[in-house]
């Protein structure tokens, strides 16, 4: 039989002032988008429930607000965290140039065990507007960014048109799951989390 545990999983979400955070995550758990911009003020979350495969995962996805700086956030803000996710404007260069500081600064804040594997997703948004026919950075330079930040996932999206949005926070939940099984595994506080894992396929298969 297997074992049913609730598992939380922490998700931090960053990128620059405006290229979609507020609105992905809208669109993911409420299926709403808004034109209007409100900026985000300090942190907050939302919660979505869903099933990967046997086990029940509350995403606790966190919202940041671009334009802060990460010591105001605090250590603890980041600390546990099991993904994060750069967003960036595939028509705003700037919002490309940014992903280096804050990937960086990510692995400063939270320090994970091992940064080199630790879970990111790179998600391009705004790929509805002038229907492409305005967007600064292709689709190649952000694979190749991936690429060389050690094989980051990479979505582009649209909070607008709903294009991909699901996609991409499926494959942050299971990238955050595995990696939660990893930490499992290492401190061998649930033994029976072994086991499960051992079935495999760990991996995203988006
Ligand atoms: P945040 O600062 O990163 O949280 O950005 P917001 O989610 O507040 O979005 C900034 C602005 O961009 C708002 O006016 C949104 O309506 C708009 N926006 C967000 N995502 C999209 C998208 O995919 N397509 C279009 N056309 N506009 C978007
Ligand atoms: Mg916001």
């Amino acid at each position: 039989m297997a074992m049913r545990r609730r598992t939380l999983l922490k998700v931090i979400v960053l990128g620059d002032s405006g290229v979609g955070k507020t609105s992905l995550m809208n669109q993911y758990v409420h299926k709403k988008f808004s034109q209007q911009y409100k900026a985000t003020i300090g942190a907050d979350f939302v919660t979505k429930e869903l099933q990967i495969d046997d086990r029940l995962v509350t995403l606790q996805v966190w919202d940041t607000a671009g334009q802060e700086r990460f010591q105001s956030l605090g250590v603890a803000f980041y600390r546990g965290a099991d993904c994060c996710v750069l967003v960036y404007d595939v028509n705003v260069l700037k919002s490309f140039d940014t992903l280096d500081n804050w990937h960086e600064e990510f692995l400063k804040q939270a320090s994970p065990a091992d940064p080199k594997k630790f879970p990111f997703i790179l998600l391009g948004n705004k790929i509805d507007i002038d229907g492409g026919n305005s967007r600064v950075v292709s689709e190649k330079k952000a694979k190749d960014w991936c690429v060389a930040k050690g094989n980051i996932p990479y979505f582009e999206t649209s909070a607008k048109e709903d294009i991909n949005v699901d996609a991409a926070f499926l494959c942050v939940a299971k990238t955050a799951l595995a990696n939660e099984r990893e930490h499992d595994i290492y401190f061998q506080t649930i033994p029976e989390a072994v086991t499960e894992t051992e079935q495999g396929g760990g991996g995203c298969a988006c």
